[in-house]
């Protein structure tokens, strides 16, 4: 006896963030079991030959699937749009086995350059290694773009809004350019999270996340998903994964399946609050620069607008007087924590120079506009008053002689 309700053609995000891809076992149970095991059992000796020679769909060792993992993915493709879904251990597998899974030596790959630090040392330095050739442009200079996709190019790849500087990029315009260069176009939506931006309906072709960041949002444990149509999901991507074997854990599927009941609840007071520190700060005296895709005088503002629904809880801003500055304020916060995680239930906030960018060329951080008073916030689902208190006493400290 297994109580299924089936997914209705009807529900809606916050429906299947709570109901999608539950499959109960005979017991009935009303919240997602564990299937905490390696492997499965057969009944006899053909079974088990048929379901390695794929004519028997069952389960075979959970390096390649088990029924807490399929939730999570099966959940997650009904809230992204998406065919399939692929868990990772991690965002990093995600995004390196997105790649890796399509490309060989003498391919050329498209990324822009604002980009996580991992992302980028997979791009400028791994894949290098095994032939593959990669151009980094500005993300918001559309003659770049085309300039890099003058010729055949096997997958491009964007990260908006960009971690730190929260650049933005136009998906719809390079997805065209892309595709006509033969290109498969990937979107890093992690900053955007599934809920404020649709990189499928925007016009490409896969999707990767981070799901240690708001998909968990409490700190608990790291994940990471790959989402696509079906023949690149289960042709290219699943013989890659299965037997390179970046597999999510089931109890971290389990976590990560729980933290999308409240996706959407997290998210709408995360940008709520983002939004009142974004205007807080940007009427601070004493700040050389605050950006949040959601302010009027962010750069890209109208193109965020068209391609987000809201803008998500990083702002980043700088202080006046470098680093120095910056350290006195950090080392003055009473509540935000000093963290390089991002999408967490608590207020955390980094120094990208001296940490996450740190590996980054000085040159090359002035161009992504990482400067030495810049700080990134993570704003999280505290009271906001609270969080405004906090910033405003440790700048005030970090000001004071000045
Ligand atoms: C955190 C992050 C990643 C990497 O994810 P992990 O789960 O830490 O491996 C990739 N891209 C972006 C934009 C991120 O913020």
């Amino acid at each position: 006896m297994t109580v299924n309700k089936p997914v209705q053609e009807s529900w809606r995000p916050q429906t299947l963030a709570v109901r999608g891809g539950t499959r109960r076992s005979d017991f009935g149970e009303t919240s997602e079991a564990i299937f905490a095991t390696s492997g499965y059992v057969y009944e006899y000796a053909e079974q088990a030959e048929g379901a390695f020679k794929d004519e028997i769909d069952r389960f075979i060792y959970s390096r390649f699937s088990n029924p807490t993992v399929d939730m999570f993915q099966e959940r997650m493709a009904l809230i992204e749009g998406a065919e399939r879904g692929r868990a990772t251990a991690t965002g990093m597998a995600a995004v390196f086995a997105s790649m890796a899974c399509m490309v060989e030596a003498g391919d050329h790959v498209v990324a822009s350059r604002a980009l996580f630090g991992s992302c980028l040392v997979i791009l400028t330095e791994i894949l290098p290694r095994y032939g593959v050739e990669t151009t980094l442009v500005d993300g918001g200079d559309l003659d770049q773009w085309r300039d890099a996709l003058a010729r055949p190019t096997r997958c491009v790849f964007i990260e908006s809004p960009s971690n730190p500087g929260l650049d933005i990029v136009d998906i719809p315009a390079i997805c065209d350019l892309a595709h006509n260069a033969g290109a498969r176009v990937i979107i890093d939506n992690v900053f955007a999270s599934p809920l404020l931006q649709k990189p499928l309906a925007l016009g490409a072709d896969i999707v990767v996340y981070s799901a240690t960041k708001h998909i968990d949002g409490q700190g608990r444990c790291l994940g990471g998903i790959v989402l696509g149509d079906e023949d690149y999901c289960e042709n290219i991507l699943k013989p890659f994964m299965r037997h390179t074997g970046p597999s999510l854990s089931p109890f971290n599927a389990w976590v990560l399946l729980k933290g999308l009941e409240t996706l959407e609840l997290r998210i709408e007071r995360h940008c709520r609050n983002a939004r009142m520190i974004a205007e807080y700060l940007s009427g601070r005296e004493g700040l050389a620069r605050v950006r949040y895709p959601g302010l009027a005088d962010h750069p890209q503002h109208e193109l965020a607008a068209r391609q987000m629904s809201d803008f998500g809880n990083v702002v980043t801003f700088s202080l006046e007087g470098g680093k120095a500055a910056a350290f006195r304020f950090m080392n003055a916060l009473r509540m935000i924590d000093i963290s390089n995680n991002l999408g967490d239930s608590k207020s955390l906030l980094t120094h990208p120079a001296t940490t996450t960018h740190q590996r980054v060329a000085p040159e090359e951080r002035a161009h992504l506009g990482i400067d030495d008073g810049m700080v990134r916030l993570s704003v999280g689902l505290e009271d906001a008053e609270d969080v405004k208190d906090d910033l405003e006493q440790a700048l005030a400290t970090a000001f004071v002689g000045n």
